[in-house]
């Protein structure tokens, strides 16, 4: 028996998995994507599962991204790497916390206006990562 096996909840047709395009609106903006789910062939109703789901929700917060200005997931990446940083020193350094990097560049999480305007500033300049260095190595003895 597959558990995976969903039934119209319309008109009780066994649903098939396929990828589909849907769009998002935000904003005014749309982003259509092929997204994966149980469809009824007869009706076309969908169902989506968890990891359908967070795909979906990857895709919103790539849409709000770009409608807002805000670094993509790929940006993110390049900036980071281009600055020599981990994910976990990023988020020491720039903000949000050890595991934030890993988050944003997933997709999983929308970057702040902060962070995404202090990633684009370091990526203009640099050098400026030398500065939060410092501001953090004192912070570090003040405490
Ligand atoms: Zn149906």
């Amino acid at each position: 028996m597959n558990k995976d096996q969903f039934l119209c909840p319309n008109d009780g047709t066994p649903m098939r998995r396929d990828l589909r395009p849907v769009t998002l609106t935000y904003k005014g903006e749309n982003l259509t994507f092929d997204l994966a789910g149980w469809y009824c062939d007869k009706c076309g109703e969908s169902v989506h599962v968890g990891r359908d789901l967070k795909d979906s929700d990857r895709m919103l917060n790539r849409l709000k991204a770009r409608t807002d200005g805000l670094l993509s997931p790929e940006e993110i990446r390049r900036i980071r790497r281009r600055l020599g940083l981990s994910q976990a020193e990023a988020g020491e350094l720039v903000g949000g916390g050890p595991r934030a990097f890993q988050k944003y560049e997933a997709g999983d999480l929308l970057p702040s206006r902060a962070i995404s305007s202090a990633l684009t500033l370091l990526n203009r300049d640099p050098g400026g990562l030398e500065i939060l260095k410092t501001t953090r190595t004192r912070l570090g003895r003040a405490s």
